[in-house]
């Protein structure tokens, strides 16, 4: 595929985390017993009329600020009609001509350094209730509890260049979001759900190629995925003489593969038009500048001052600001202990980034290794005893067990020489030149100790007795 560049822009759709629907009281929560959070509004029930969640407009907002969007002080709903029997209206409350946020732009870490893609727009809309298809049944059913759960839908401009940059864009929205605490981020029950866009070009080519969208995407590796899958075949198609059909796909995990669902919808086909059950969408005086006032530290703001004021590294400090989660335990661990450094290497290396014990028991290990009670490997040990004991304190296993690091020079001194008076051989071969072994000694010292010898010490009393 080297001739030719991939063009990608995603449509995001992100789950409001307001406690009722979007034009109804009813309750906003994911995982209830089907239809038990339904109100006459989410069914459309004659003669009911939406109420607007000031809420949901509050954290299109706080989104659109955080993305540096326009925010347009009046904005327009508008009904998209279409027929789906999870969608009892006969249209999806959605904003069209007039959204509430304009441009602005997402700026994310990638291989090759900070990429900043521009945001076309976004806009407040409804979800739909869910069809529920029974395996081997000869029956569907519908769940409305999802219906009128606000949505944003964020829509990037055509900027990314790969599978891998859309995942990371995607993945800086889902922190970004999470940050806002508008969304729980949570992919797997649909929280979040993207469409791409994708096509093709000539690499050196102005115009931009057919596009396709691929929906069902709800996962940061089913985008990349589907991504590669699709600009793959849109370059055979090239290839072979073929031209693109501007088409909606369908996304297979299980095939790894998309599939055609149905040819593109133009705008007309939806017969858009302004809801004359709600009224244009004003914004208060000072309601902007207010939300503006209240936001939290952004990732790219947190990125910046973990490698600034905390020394980290652009690697370290990526990966622990990328979940909400880790920033926070992080942040928790530095509060009580001051080392930013070993505390993110535990995080990052020790624990592969699964918080399995508390923020305050890190910080107390940590400590214990920076105050030379325990040495590093014996943390280890520490480690899995609180993975086995939860409730447990560092310090009290380090005495219940007896694992404080042995220091006592006199004891090491021995250790030394009773080391060096078993291997002869090796202590000859040092004497020779051979540094390796130096190493070994020192591994014999560690092993007749299981671990707790003061390595530094041990150290410097193997190096005085083989100098003498
Ligand atoms: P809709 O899908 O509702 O028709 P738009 O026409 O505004 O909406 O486009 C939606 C998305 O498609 C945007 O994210 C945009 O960046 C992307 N897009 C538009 N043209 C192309 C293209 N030629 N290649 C890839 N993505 C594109
Ligand atoms: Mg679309």
């Amino acid at each position: 595929m080297k001739e030719y560049e991939v063009v990608v822009g995603l449509e995001c759709h992100v789950q409001l985390l307001t406690q009722s629907k979007l034009f109804s009281p009813a309750v906003n929560r994911y995982g209830d017993e089907p239809n038990t959070n339904v109100d006459a509004v989410d069914i459309a029930l004659p003669g009911v009329l939406p109420v607007l969640n000031q809420k949901a407009v509050d954290f299109a907002i706080r989104l659109g600020l955080a993305l540096g969007c326009e925010i347009h002080s009046t904005s327009v709903f508008a009904r998209k009609h279409y027929f789906y029997p999870d969608l009892p209206k006969g249209y999806q409350i959605s904003q069209y001509d007039q959204p509430i946020c304009g441009h602005g732009k997402l700026s994310f870490q990638t291989s090759e350094g900070l990429k900043t893609i521009g945001i076309e727009r976004i806009h407040i809309e409804e979800d739909a209730g869910k069809n529920i298809h029974v395996e081997g049944g000869n029956s569907s059913f519908v769940d409305y509890n999802r219906a009128g759960t606000p949505l944003l839908e964020v829509v990037t401009m055509p900027d990314l260049r790969s599978a891998e940059e859309a995942m990371e864009a995607y993945r800086a929205l889902r922190a970004l979001v999470t940050y806002l605490e508008i969304c729980d981020g949570n992919l797997q029950e649909g929280s979040m759900r993207a469409d791409a866009n994708v096509s093709v070009r000539q690499i050196g080519a102005e115009k931009l190629g057919t596009r396709t969208e691929t929906k069902n995407l709800n996962s940061i590796k089913f985008l990349g995925q589907a991504i590669e899958f699709e600009s793959r075949r849109q370059v055979l198609e090239l290839e072979a003489g073929r031209a693109i059909n501007q088409e909606t796909r369908l996304w297979d995990s299980n095939r790894k593969e998309s599939r055609p669902l149905r040819s593109k919808e133009e705008a007309h086909d939806y017969r858009y038009f302004p809801d004359p059950d709600l009224l244009p969408l004003t914004l208060k005086d000072g309601q902007v500048e207010k939300i503006k006032q209240n936001l939290p530290e952004l990732p790219l703001q947190k990125l910046k001052r973990y490698q600034e004021k905390l020394g980290l590294n652009a690697y370290d400090a990526g990966v622990l600001t990328v979940e909400k989660n880790i920033a926070d335990y992080f942040e928790a661990a530095l509060a009580l202990h001051t080392n930013a450094k070993a505390i993110a290497n535990w995080i990052i290396n020790e624990m592969q980034l699964n918080i399995a014990i508390s923020a305050a028991q890190l910080a107390e290990l940590v400590k214990l290794i920076d105050d030379r009670v325990i040495s590093g490997t014996i943390a280890k040990t520490v480690y899995d005893e609180l993975l086995k004991n939860p409730g447990s304190r560092p310090s009290d296993i380090v005495e219940a067990k007896g694992l404080k690091m042995q220091r006592d020079t006199g004891a090491l001194q021995k250790l030394v020489e009773s080391v060096c008076t078993q291997y002869p051989a090796e202590v000859e071969k040092y004497k020779a030149g051979k540094q390796q072994v130096f190493g070994f000694l020192v591994g014999q010292i560690m092993k007749l100790t299981q671990g707790k010898a003061d390595p530094v010490e041990a150290t410097n009393l193997l190096k005085q007795y083989l100098g003498s």
